[in-house]
């Protein structure tokens, strides 16, 4: 018989909580498979750590969304927003499903043209488009939405000078309800600069105004202050077409849903709060439906929804370095994921689960990254069983944003694996090489 790994004895002080009734849930169940695929043998394929991509689950979650929406507005398309992951293989799986691309640089606007998206389908926003990402994309009769005077002259300026007439949108910021607001970005509603921005580009007739964008913020847990967006929105629309007599063919209401990931500090867990997609929908579509505008005749609706689409179908799978006691006698377990590869590990408290079964009996411990930096923590506390030097883990919803802010920092980033429809794994971004960090560098001749 193989000797039991020894647990320390503890005392542990009961949290006043929500116990069900039997009690606090002190059980954590492992999470072994995904989708099939064991994560030892993920691991023993791929290496450690590894990121996990569920394409069934992001083709699941878009038809989804996409359902709760166009039950409730008779037009909608949903533009995938490139920042949020923009591994090829991934945006491709949107666009196959039908979605645009919504980009925010030059470089994210030629990855949307080199998967294949037409130049009329991809939405470049942000405040830093250069000259040059403006020319390409009036040329490409892309939707340009303009966050400031000063792009407005430019986009004016090279419409001179090519002949065509771009089409573009204002990006509007305004008052949701809630706070700090996202006023940084276009044209503020209350104050009268979108009016202002509307006005000039009505009058000069060398632009084509086709819609009308705001993005209110990111994880937004308020239903609400979509409903206030998408009606200040739909007012300006209204107001367009009584002034000028113009149509204005879509409101892009922006992305900003919540996941289902819990927020530091939040009481409920992120699956007990998170607005549902019917929620969003309801709340954007009568924001829409009860304005003015002609019922006959209404504006696309445009979501460029990114963190909800993509959070659920992605998992890292990691491996344990070491267990310690720390100063305070508090148990301290050291992976091999950081918060270089788990940027997301700064706002949320991550669902982690052992990858085998374990022991019943969970101590509060500290899950520290492999970094040599005192900031690297995945989890400050987690009530989590003893996990062995070797033993598998496997960190929860983590498809947005990790493997676009990932950091080259002191280790080299993972294999990124894509479980196609039937669950086989496909490498679709290959684990970095000395050579890639090397190859940028250039020595100067007197250190050779
Ligand atoms: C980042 C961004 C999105 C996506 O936001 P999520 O919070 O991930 O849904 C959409 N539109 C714009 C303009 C953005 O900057």
């Amino acid at each position: 018989m193989e000797k039991k790994q020894f647990e320390r004895p503890y005392i542990k002080k009961l949290q006043a909580g929500m116990p069900s009734k039997f009690g606090m849930k002190s059980r954590v169940e492992p999470l072994t498979h995904i989708e099939d695929n064991g994560v030892g043998d993920l691991i023993k394929e791929f290496g450690s750590p590894l990121f996990v991509i569920s394409e069934n689950t992001i083709r699941d979650t878009y038809k989804k969304a996409l359902h709760a929406f166009s039950i409730r507005y008779p037009k909608v398309q949903f533009a995938w927003s490139y920042k949020t992951n923009y591994l090829d293989a991934v945006c491709r799986v949107f666009h196959q499903e039908g979605s645009w691309a919504e980009v925010v640089s030059g470089f994210e606007y030629d990855k949307a043209l080199g998967n294949g998206v037409k130049g009329s389908q991809i939405i470049f926003n942000g405040p830093d488009k250069t000259d040059e990402d403006l020319k390409k994309a009036v040329e490409n009769d892309s939707l340009i939405h303009i966050d400031h005077f000063d792009e407005m002259y430019s986009i004016l300026a090279l419409s001179e000078k090519s002949g065509k007439k771009p089409k573009v949108a204002i990006r509007v910021n305004m008052d949701t309800g809630v706070y700090p607001m996202w006023d940084r970005f276009g044209f503020n509603y209350e104050n009268g600069d979108a009016w202002d921005a509307i006005n000039r580009m009505m009058i000069n007739e060398k632009l084509e105004l086709v819609g009308l964008h705001s993005h209110i913020g990111t994880y937004m847990m308020s239903t609400n202050s979509y409903k206030v967006a998408a009606g200040k929105l739909a007012d300006l629309a209204h107001g367009i077409e009584k002034k000028y007599g113009v149509h204005i063919k879509y409101i892009d209401i922006g992305g900003g849903f919540a996941s289902k990931n819990t927020l530091k500090g939040a009481y409920y867990p992120g699956t007990d709060t998170t607005p549902s997609f019917g929620e969003y929908a309801e709340a954007i579509s009568s924001g829409i439906l009860n304005s003015e505008l002609d019922p006959r005749n209404l504006p696309t609706l445009i979501l460029e929804t990114g963190r909800a689409l993509i959070d659920d179908a992605g998992w890292l799978l990691g491996t344990v370095i070491a267990n310690k006691r720390l100063s305070s006698g508090n148990r301290a377990t050291i992976v091999d994921v950081g918060v270089n590869l788990m940027f997301t590990s700064f706002w949320y408290e991550h669902e982690i689960f052992p990858a085998a079964p374990v022991s019943e009996h969970l101590e509060e411990t500290t899950l520290y990254g492999p970094l040599c930096m005192n900031i690297d923590v995945l989890r400050e506390a987690i009530a989590f069983p003893l996990l062995k030097k070797g033993d598998h883990f496997v960190i929860r919803r983590v498809g947005a944003y990790n493997m676009t802010q990932w950091m080259q920092f002191i280790t080299l980033r993972p294999n990124v694996v894509l479980l196609d429809t039937e669950g086989k794994p496909h490498v679709i971004r290959k684990k970095e090489t000395m050579q890639n960090i090397t190859e940028q560098e250039v020595l100067p001749g007197h250190l050779t």
